[in-house]
């Protein structure tokens, strides 16, 4: 276990034990044994098809061979897409309580969801055996789920044992990959965001989240090639940098040290049903590649401006009212998602004093916020040659999107969340508008 995961356990208050290496499949059952308590009571694996070939009958023999007693496990088709709804999170609970079991997870994101939820509905622990490297949630608290036909994410508790085999990893299929690194790679401007919103004091730093997740982010962006070729030692770091921000999730309780703006342009893809038809569909690793690529030349064309020289009396002058925004919010939006970010920006919302002085406070603190920043980004085109070589998607095509709707997501993505990012503060500033022109003006990373 790294030093980074042992500082993570030690505070994270629902994961006990986290062990990524070679040879873990073997050593499942002892760990298990040893954190979950089997003793009068079966355990009932969870798995689909592709994940059961790939490490769950090993993971069955192992309990075996710890001594636990094992029910038959519970295997759903080989498709994620064809068990990713709550009704089958029932199943899974109904069968845990009719044995009276508790549960062993064998797959990715989805799998790792439904037992997630079925073991938080019944309040009891369980344990996960992750087969891709496709996302952080393994460590995450709460299930993103789809009920009634709606996406909602239902509160539950992280998982008590997380098994992660490097081999079994490197095996799954290359598009898996590719989603955990484009996941991994969103840590670069989220935390960018997060260094803004402390800076005006929005979202303070939480230093152990951020050291936390920030630390495991080189190491896990370190090797694109090697994860590609699918070589075993190059997946320790990602694995690691993906657990790593479950953990910070989880001390920190809440999403804010994984995800910003970013993030944002991925959950409004996936509310227009992006790529979902596709087989297999969309991931949200891909999704958030290419808001992560947008948000970093973002960051590239603000950075090249100086705030320090900015007019303060100038922007607050030009700074709308909240009518005049609720009405932007309504005319480029519609439904549901309206009243959402109208709500949400009202929340963040300043007006024209309050912008005074955020934006005063600000330019006296810029030198060292610059700097903070300058330290935490990449240049846009770096990251998007190591996001093609891991196999992940580096520009909009990709995903199925022309560069103009990435761009017109960027107006919808600066309403999406009551969190603070880079996109307000170029609101505030007067820039927002010049800057998305410029990241998609000729010579950009995607004209
Ligand atoms: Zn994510």
């Amino acid at each position: 276990m790294s030093d980074a995961i042992k500082t993570g356990l030690t505070h994270a208050d629902q994961t006990e034990v986290v062990e990524v290496g070679r040879g873990v499949l073997a050593r499942a059952g002892a760990i298990i044994a040893e954190h979950l308590d089997v003793e009068a009571r079966p355990v009932l694996i969870v798995a689909d098809e592709r994940t059961w070939a790939a490490a769950g009958q090993a993971v069955q023999q192992s309990l075996r061979d710890a001594g636990l007693s094992v029910a038959e496990p519970l295997i759903f088709p080989g498709t994620p897409a064809l068990y990713a709804a709550y009704e089958h999170a029932e199943t899974i609970r109904e069968r845990l309580r009719e044995l009276g079991a508790l549960g062993v997870a064998v797959g990715a994101g989805t799998l790792n969801d439904l037992v997630k939820l079925a073991s938080g509905e019944l309040e009891q622990p369980y344990a996960v055996v992750g087969t891709a490297a496709s996302m952080d949630g393994y460590t995450g608290f709460g299930a993103p789920m789809t009920r009634d036909g709606v996406k909602v994410t239902m509160p539950c508790p992280a998982p008590t044992v997380v098994l992660f085999d490097l081999d079994v990893a490197a095996a799954a299929p290359k598009n898996m990959v590719g989603s955990g690194y484009g996941d991994l790679s969103a840590k670069i401007p989220g935390g960018a965001d997060w260094i803004l919103s402390d800076a005006v004091g929005w979202e303070p730093m939480h230093p152990l989240a951020w050291q936390l997740v920030q630390g495991g982010v080189a190491d896990a962006l370190a090797d694109p090639l090697g994860l590609a070729a699918g070589e075993p030692a190059a997946y320790e770091g990602l694995v690691n940098g993906l657990i790593l921000s479950g953990l910070s999730m989880q001390v920190y309780g809440g999403t804010r040290p994984a995800s910003g703006a970013e993030h944002y342009f991925s959950h409004l893809w996936e509310l227009d049903h992006l790529g979902q038809d596709w087989d297999p569909p969309l991931s949200h690793g891909f999704k958030v590649a290419i808001g992560t690529l947008a948000m970093c030349a973002f960051y590239e064309r603000f950075m090249a401006r100086d705030l320090a020289a900015l007019d303060v009396d100038a922007a607050v002058a030009a700074w709308p009212s909240w009518a005049a925004i609720e009405t932007d919010i309504r005319t480029r939006l519609s439904g549901s998602l309206a009243d959402h970010c109208v709500k949400e920006t009202r929340t963040k919302y300043l007006d024209a004093d309050g912008l005074r002085q955020r934006l005063t406070a600000l330019i006296g603190s810029w030198d060292e916020v610059r700097a903070r920043l300058q330290s935490q980004l990449k240049p846009a085109r770096e990251l998007q040659t190591m996001l093609r070589e891991a196999g992940a998607p580096s520009v909009p095509e990709d995903i199925g999107l022309t560069a103009e709707q990435v761009k017109q997501t960027f107006h919808s993505a600066a309403y999406y969340r009551s969190r603070y990012s880079v996109l307000d503060l170029a609101r505030e500033a007067g820039w927002f508008d010049e800057l998305v022109e410029e990241v998609f003006a000729p010579g950009g990373l995607w004209t």
